[in-house]
């Protein structure tokens, strides 16, 4: 099969990275997880203290910041200046203020570089808000992938409880899901949105296999 290029867009947790993986693997494609590269820069500023309400200082800082991705027995990990961050980047803090983080304009255009670098004749899978707009709009598949917020939180839960992390009620997740959504709609800067030629699929009823076979459908 002919290898292409697939977007996949949507809201906060409706299940895009764990589709992705999967589909990577299964389709033996490179996945990039772009909001974990928003996530690395926003960790990256807090353990630094550096104030996140200034702009040109986080957009100065966060060029002087590696990110890499490595894989290991099929494991994907990311490195921050050569040290594993795959689970501080998803402790709460930083999910407070990455929406903030990545309104940016600066911030945008230097991640969306280097996720630009990425991008190959085909056989690339990439996750995030502005896939199929702004970082691939030539991608050959697009998706564009909602659920409901309380079923979003409840599966952001879900993973919680898995790490043993009960410090975060399901409807206090569900508060923060809608908080970033929001920020991630309203931006300026390349707003969520869905891409005039993609497809949505809505995953409230579904499971990961179901959703996946769906996109493998559309290959
Ligand atoms: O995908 P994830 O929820 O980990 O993304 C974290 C945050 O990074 C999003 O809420 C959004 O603010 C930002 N993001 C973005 N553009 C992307 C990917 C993520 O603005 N392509």
């Amino acid at each position: 099969m002919k290898k292409i290029r697939i977007a996949i867009d949507g809201p906060a947790s409706s299940g895009k990275s764990t589709v992705a993986k999967q589909l990577a693997q299964k389709l033996q494609y490179v996945y990039l997880d772009t909001g974990a590269m928003y996530r690395c820069m926003t960790l990256s500023l807090l353990e630094h203290h550096v104030d996140l309400t200034d702009e040109t200082l986080v957009s100065e800082w966060i060029k002087k910041q590696k990110i890499e991705f490595i894989t290991h027995d099929n494991q994907q990990s990311v490195l921050l200046n050569g040290e594993n961050v795959t689970l501080a980047i998803r402790e709460a803090r930083v999910s407070k203020h990455v929406s903030l983080i990545s309104s940016y304009k600066h911030v945008r255009e230097e991640l969306v570089r280097q996720q630009r670098a990425y991008i190959q004749q085909g056989g690339i899978i990439m996750d995030g808000r502005d896939i199929g707009t702004v970082v691939m709009p030539e991608a050959e598949l697009k998706i564009f992938m909602v659920a409901s917020a309380y079923e979003r939180a409840k599966r952001r839960y879900q993973e919680h409880v898995q790490r043993g992390d009960y410090t975060q009620s399901v409807e206090e997740i569900q508060r923060q899901i809608e908080k970033r959504d929001y920020i991630d709609s309203t931006r300026l800067e390349s707003p969520l949105t869905k891409a005039n030629d993609a497809i949505e699929i809505d995953t409230t009823e579904l499971n990961i296999n179901q959703v996946v076979e769906k996109i493998m459908s559309y290959l």
